[in-house]
Formats: structure tokens, C-alpha cells, sequence
């Protein structure tokens, strides 16, 4: 029987591990185990109740249109657990000049698509707003060299739009800096629009007519989904379908070394297993250091990966102490606000089964690229400062029922310049590496489907390498 060594139990490895339970149960003749170095599975992804209220540590939702955690839920048969956001309730302002400004309507992820709506909003100064226009005129244009998010959107819309939109909604999904962010990882689509369409807007707009003659009659779907008991339903259905005596939290791994034709995982306490393959579903900095003796290009490169740090926190009020809470999802702060806070959920508004209907939940981001500081904070330390954010922002002075923080140190991989080539770098010594496979979300896509896709099809290289080695063909 082969033996496979998963080292991470996040979403990547838990993938990974399902994906090869799937095969054992079809007939592979295979085991894995699943290393773990802390005492849960999961990783980020972390759910609780307090007071009735659904807590989540780490990611809260994906999108719904990336569809690999839609099939993960459907193959795990907890679909019918699934929730969408409240896309008709869905508004999000930006913090200027310490006012609330709502997003105008016709914005596609920082591109205005609406005429009207962008005229009249005082989001944007009348100089942005005559860019805006001209922008419908940009002709196409090759993209040259690897340039930063903030660069592509400021060549097409000026530096407020960069400012008041790109940062605050990278320092969302990325904790990142438009600025260092590459255009063509984290925004692909605007590179190809560019190339194509020359203006953003347009090329937005016609996808979008696309889109909706497509769908047709049906309903359009939920910007985004999640699971009514929360994100940690979907860690926990999975954890109970894979082999229980595989799982081994609390083992951290120290290091991975080829013996031969296998692979030697040392962990705590000196011990150290045999298998005949190796999946590393851990941030990528953490599987540079593990594979130093591997390769030691691979590890560089590995190693070279960044990464930002996030804190939440989640206040939990009485639905009455925050009535005059403006309708919608939630704001964003841009860096040039001078606030510590990067964005503020209204989670009870954004998703159902959140809140019971006498409570709220306002989940807060802090830290990001540009704020390590804040995780040498003290919880009350960190409690203080958004609540104090929150009472000039929007007057809440109430004292929450109850306040949860998190802190993530290095969870987000940044993908800055370069980033592609250096993961084309890292697939192509992997390739020539047999039964090595990496995981997580350092490579294609930070969100929750992405890492689902990456553990998955690790795993299903896995098998294919094994199978191949067993009827004695070579990768
Ligand atoms: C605060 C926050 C909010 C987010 N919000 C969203 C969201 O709303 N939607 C979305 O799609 N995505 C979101 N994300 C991103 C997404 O959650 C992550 O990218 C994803 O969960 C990463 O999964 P992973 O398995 O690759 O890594 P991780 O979850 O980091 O798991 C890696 C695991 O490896 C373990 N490990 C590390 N070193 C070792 C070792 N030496 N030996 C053994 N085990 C080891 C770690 O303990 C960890 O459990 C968010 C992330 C954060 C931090």
C-alpha cells in the first residue's frame, strides 16, 4: 500500500486528504496522514456562537462564482446548508474625511459602469469623475511589464480611485498594498479587459450584459455564500468523513527529506515516518523551511513568498443599541483616513442565521501590509481602538454584549510583482520532483474555493503518480 504524508490541516490539506479518502474508498491502494500542528483542523477557518451570535475567527463566506466550495458542500451533502449574502441589502460605504459615502451604484469592483450614479457621487472629486469619462476612450494596450494593481487602476482612473477604492478593497481580500500587489495575479481579468477592451469601464460593462443575457430568467445568485452554523460546518463535515486514525493534530512537522525513492517527514520529539509522497498544504514560507534539503532553489523561492497578518474582532450589541447603524454591509477606511481600522462588517445585515433578530454582529479588520504593529497589541488594547474608530465613525458608543478577537499572524500571501513568474519557478522544480505536491493559497487564489481546487488537485496528482509508479510508468 502507498503511503501519503499531508503536512497542513487548513482548507488545503483538508481538501487533499478528501480528495485521496475519495480514491481509497474507489479502490486506491493508498493511506495518507494528516499533520497538523495545532489542536484543530481548519486553519483560519473557525466558527463559534456567543449569545446566540455566529462568530467567525477567519474567512466567513466565499464567492459564490469561484464553484469549488459550492461542489465540496454538494459532494459532502450539506448544499442544503448553504446561504447566500443578502445581495439586496448589499451596500458598502467608504470612510472620507471620517464620513460614511456609499459606493454609487454601477461599481464593479472599482470600475464605475453607471453614468449617473458616478456624476453625482461625492465619493469621487469632479477631476476623478472627468478621468472617469475619459477613461471610456483608453484604447487597448498590451501590458508591458508586471505592474502593481495601484499603477493599472491609476493609469486608467487617477489616485483617488486608487486611494478611496483599489487599497481599501485589496486590504479587504488580501491585506495588501495596491501599490506592491501584482496586476496580473491578484486582477487578471482587468489585464486581459485592458488588452482587449483598452477601457476597464467598457470592457466591465459588456461583460456584465454578457453575464445577465446568459442567466437569463433565472434569479441571479448570491454575490457570496457560506453555511448557516458557519464556515466550520464545512471543516467539520469533511474532518468526519476522512479516516480518523489519519488525523494527527498537535504534530508538528520539522522537516521533509527524500530517502531513496520516499519521502522522510520528521516530527516533534525525534521521531520520523516513511511515505511515498508528500503533500505541503502549509503557507508557503513554512514549506520553504521544511523542504530546504529538498531543493534549494524550490525553498527560496518558497521562502520568498510574503505574507500580511489580519486581526478581527467581533462585537456582539443588542439590535436596539445600533439602530442608526446606516443600512448595508459594512465600510471601508482608506489608508489615508489615518485609522487603524481597514474595514467594518455589519454581519448580522449581510448574511441570515447570523444574529437572532434581537442581536447584531459588527466584525472589524485590522492590520494588513501596512500595520504589523498591530498584532503586539493587547486584546483590550485592541478592543479600545476600535471602539473608539467606531464612535466617530458612526456614533456607537454602546458597550457590547460581548467582544471576540483573533489575530492571524501571517495567514494572507501576498502576491507583489513577480509573483507569477516565481510560481511558474516553483510548479516547474515541483514537476521534476516526483510525488512533492504543494497546496494552499500562496500559488492561484487566496479565497476559500481556490485553496479547495489546489488541495483537491494535489491530491488527484498524487494518485496519478502513485498509479503510474505501481504499473511502472513514470510522470
Ligand atoms: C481573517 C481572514 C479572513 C478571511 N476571509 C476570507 C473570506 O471571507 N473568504 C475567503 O474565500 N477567504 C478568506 N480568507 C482566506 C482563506 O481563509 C485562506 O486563504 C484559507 O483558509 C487558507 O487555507 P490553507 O489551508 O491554505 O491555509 P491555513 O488555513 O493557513 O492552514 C495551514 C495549516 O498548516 C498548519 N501548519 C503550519 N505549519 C505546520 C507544520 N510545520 N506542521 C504541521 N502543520 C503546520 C497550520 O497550523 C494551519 O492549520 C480569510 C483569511 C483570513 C486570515
Amino acid at each position: 500500500m502507498k503511503r501519503v504524508a499531508i503536512i497542513g490541516g487548513g482548507i488545503s490539506g483538508l481538501s487533499a486528504a478528501f480528495h485521496l479518502e475519495k480514491s481509497r474508498a474507489a479502490g486506491a491502494d493508498l493511506s495518507y496522514t494528516l499533520y497538523e500542528s495545532g489542536k484543530c483542523l481548519g486553519g483560519s477557518m473557525h466558527s463559534t456562537r456567543l449569545d446566540g451570535c455566529l462568530v467567525e475567527a477567519g474567512p466567513d463566506s466565499f464567492l459564490t462564482e469561484k464553484p469549488w466550495a459550492l461542489s465540496l458542500c454538494q459532494e459532502l451533502g450539506i448544499d442544503d446548508q448553504m446561504i447566500g449574502s443578502n445581495d439586496a441589502q448589499r451596500k458598502t460605504y467608504i470612510v472620507v474625511k471620517n464620513r460614511l459615502i456609499a459606493m454609487p451604484d454601477g461599481l464593479m469592483f472599482m470600475v464605475p459602469t453607471k453614468l449617473v450614479p458616478t456624476a453625482l457621487t461625492p465619493l469621487f472629486s469632479l477631476k476623478t469623475k472627468i478621468r472617469m469619462a475619459q477613461e471610456l476612450l483608453h484604447p487597448p494596450r498590451p501590458m508591458q511589464d508586471d505592474e502593481s494593481v495601484g499603477e493599472l487602476v491609476e493609469r486608467h482612473f487617477g489616485a483617488e480611485v486608487v486611494d478611496r477604492l483599489a487599497d481599501p478593497l485589496l486590504s479587504g481580500v488580501y491585506g495588501g498594498d495596491a501599490n506592491k500587489l501584482s496586476a496580473r495575479a491578484v486582477l487578471p481579468r482587468f489585464v486581459e479587459m485592458e488588452e482587449k477592451y483598452g477601457s476597464l469601464s467598457r470592457a466591465m460593462l459588456a461583460a456584465h450584459n454578457k453575464m445577465k443575457a446568459m442567466a437569463g430568467k433565472h434569479p441571479p445568485r448570491p454575490l457570496f455564500s457560506s453555511l448557516k452554523d458557519g464556515m466550520q460546518q464545512m471543516v467539520d463535515t469533511v474532518t468526519a468523513r476522512l479516516d480518523q486514525t489519519a488525523l494527527r493534530t498537535n504534530t508538528r512537522v520539522r522537516g521533509v527529506y527524500r530517502e531513496d525513492e520516499q519521502w522522510r517527514v520528521a516530527i516533534d520529539l525525534g521521531s520520523s515516518e516513511l511515505y511515498d509522497a508528500v503533500i505541503v498544504a502549509t503557507p508557503a514560507n513554512v514549506a520553504g523551511a521544511l523542504l530546504e534539503a529538498v531543493d534549494r532553489d524550490l525553498a527560496d523561492d518558497l521562502l520568498g513568498v510574503t505574507y500580511s497578518s489580519s486581526v478581527t474582532v467581533t462585537l456582539g450589541y443588542y439590535a436596539n443599541q445600533l439602530t442608526h447603524l446606516p443600512p448595508g454591509f459594512g465600510f471601508l477606511v482608506p489608508r489615508s483616513e489615518g485609522r487603524r481600522m481597514l474595514a467594518c462588517t455589519f454581519v448580522h445585515n449581510k448574511f441570515p442565521h447570523r444574529a437572532p433578530a434581537d442581536k447584531g454582529i459588527l466584525r472589524c479588520f485590522l492590520g494588513g501590509a501596512r500595520d504589523e504593529g498591530v498584532l503586539s497589541l493587547t486584546d483590550d488594547e485592541v478592543v479600545a481602538t476600535v471602539r473608539a474608530e467606531l464612535k466617530e465613525l458612526v456614533k456607537l458608543e454602546a458597550r457590547p454584549m460581548f467582544e471576540r478577537v483573533y489575530r492571524w499572524r501571517g495567514a494572507m500571501a501576498q502576491y507583489e510583482s513577480g509573483h507569477l513568474a516565481r510560481v511558474e519557478r516553483i510548479e516547474r522544480r515541483v514537476k521534476a520532483i516526483a510525488g512533492l505536491e504543494l497546496a494552499g493559497n500562496a500559488y492561484h487564489g487566496i479565497g476559500v474555493p481556490d485553496c479547495i481546487r489546489e488541495g483537491t488537485s494535489a491530491a488527484n496528482a498524487v494518485v496519478q503518480t502513485l498509479t503510474m509508479a505501481a504499473s511502472g510508468q513514470s510522470r
